[in-house]
């Protein structure tokens, strides 16, 4: 019996695992510079929090979401997306009490039961942004282009965002309305989904995944023109400010986006697939959801946020191949020709670990040919040798980039890769040419000393 993982999910391990790092750590870099703190929510919830807020007529909820009875027979759901569990628990912890605007980010796996296929995962992990208690069109602006920085700052140059307004509750109201006028004679030849939602929630026609290139949904009524003078005008503002900050932005009528909570503000960000045949890539979607603390008990609170997924920014990457060099380099290895060295190399090992060196040694061989094939597997910068002739001496033979001291005593990289044996206050005194070693060793003189001592014995 072999074991799979389960389709849709993915394993991270090597380099794939250092490019995962490097977007949870810029996306939270970032994030810190707009102010923004971390926080944590469960993984699973009660089912009833998401049918509340992402939508009963959502393909998120109908479809897509991992639901099971626990042994208490309560319904369980593993999160499907951030927002509703981070609203939930600013309202059950009372969190807007304490700061406003409140900015909190998360970052995490989630869990929708999709088609799997490239860049859409059964578990996917977002990095999401939300802000509590302001509505402004500068908040808005300012948020979204933290999204555009954050990727820029990633390595991608060129995006779109498309963005959209819902517009306020009578707007919204109305454009319903129209849709279902316009829908009625059309809906017999759409989706079964379709159907349904013509009655209850006819936005949801508009992203409907079955039949979202046909004609019917491209000529339905547009947002546009059910829009207050005050919708358009917040829309606009955003976009101007936007413009101003050199990002290339686009109004999108269309846009709707697949979760009920959305109120006013919608955006995306894309980028264009370079690959023929592949579709351009949604990275990022968020919006305003004014409504939704207050539909889950708490007070009235406006809010905005956006998420995006870190496996579908890798892909972005990889096709532009825009990633830093992860060639990962270890400074030293240590080779120990006999069991006596070997206790002696861990020792010194642990002494330069706690000078912040990566250093890396063979436990089990005391041969020469194994133990230089792993400095090379590690990219040794330099490789340290131990004989019974180097402990008998007090010298340890180096091989790799020499320090070599000019006249004036500045020092200078030698990128020769020759081998010396130096006695071992030679072999500190290159150590201590480091900045990070000397600060070290003058802060631990008593370990530095009780180094040296140990050798002499
Ligand atoms: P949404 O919560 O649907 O607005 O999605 C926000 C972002 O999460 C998208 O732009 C994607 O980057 C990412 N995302 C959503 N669903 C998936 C999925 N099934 N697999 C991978 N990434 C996803």
């Amino acid at each position: 019996m072999s074991y799979q993982k389960i389709k849709g999910t993915q394993d991270f391990f090597g380099i794939e695992k250092q490019k995962f790092a490097f977007i949870e750590q810029t996306a939270k870099n970032v994030s810190k510079r707009w102010g923004f703190f971390e926080m944590d929510t469960p993984i699973f919830e009660a089912t009833e929090l998401f049918n509340r807020s992402v939508g009963d007529e959502t393909d998120i909820v109908k479809k897509e979401m991992y639901t099971f009875l626990d042994k208490g027979d309560r319904s369980i759901t593993l999160r499907p997306e951030g927002t509703a569990s981070v609203t939930r628990a600013v309202v059950e912890n009372k969190l807007y009490a304490s700061t406003n605007p409140l900015k909190l980010s998360y970052f995490g796996p989630m869990f929708r039961y999709e088609r799997p296929q490239a860049g859409r995962l059964r578990q996917f992990t977002q990095f999401g942004v939300e802000v509590f208690g302001v509505e402004s069109a500068n908040l808005d602006a300012d948020l979204i282009y933290m999204a555009v920085e954050t990727f820029r700052e990633m390595g991608i140059k060129s995006m779109t965002v498309k963005i959209n307004t819902l517009g306020d509750d009578r707007s919204k109201e109305a454009y319903q309305e129209a849709l279902r006028v316009y829908f009625s004679t059309k809906v017999g030849s759409m989706c079964k989904d379709c159907q349904e939602r013509i009655v209850k929630n006819p936005l949801r026609i508009l992203d409907c995944k079955i039949d979202a290139k046909g004609e019917e949904i491209a000529n339905a009524p547009k947002m546009s023109d059910y829009l207050s003078f005050e919708s358009k005008a917040y829309l606009k503002k955003i976009v101007d400010l936007l413009e101003q900050l050199d990002v290339n932005v686009e109004v999108d009528q269309t846009l709707v986006r697949g979760l009920d909570y959305y109120t006013s503000t919608v955006f995306e960000i894309i980028v264009e697939s370079e690959s023929p045949g592949m579709k351009d890539l949604v990275l990022c979607g968020g919006g305003r959801y004014n409504g939704l603390s207050k539909d889950l008990g708490g007070p009235e609170l406006k809010a905005i946020g956006y998420a995006f997924g870190v496996e579908r920014v890798m892909i972005a990457l990889d096709e532009k191949n825009t990633w830093n060099d992860f060639n990962a380099s270890t400074d030293f290895a240590i080779l120990a020709m006999d069991d006596e060295s070997k206790t002696e190399s861990i020792k010194l090992a642990n002494l330069l670990r706690k000078c912040g060196k990566t250093v890396e040694l063979d436990y089990v061989n005391t041969t020469l040919k194994p133990q230089f094939k792993l400095s090379e597997r590690i990219n040794a910068k330099t490789v340290l040798l131990i004989g019974e002739e180097e402990r008998r001496n007090r010298t340890i033979t180096w091989k790799g980039k020499n320090i070599v001291e000019n006249s004036n005593n500045l020092p200078q990289e030698m990128f020769r890769n020759d081998q010396q044996t130096i006695s071992m206050e030679q072999f500190f005194k290159r150590l201590r040419i480091y900045t990070r070693t000397k600060r070290w060793m003058e802060k631990n003189p008593k370990a530095y000393a009780n180094y040296l001592l140990m050798r002499k014995e």
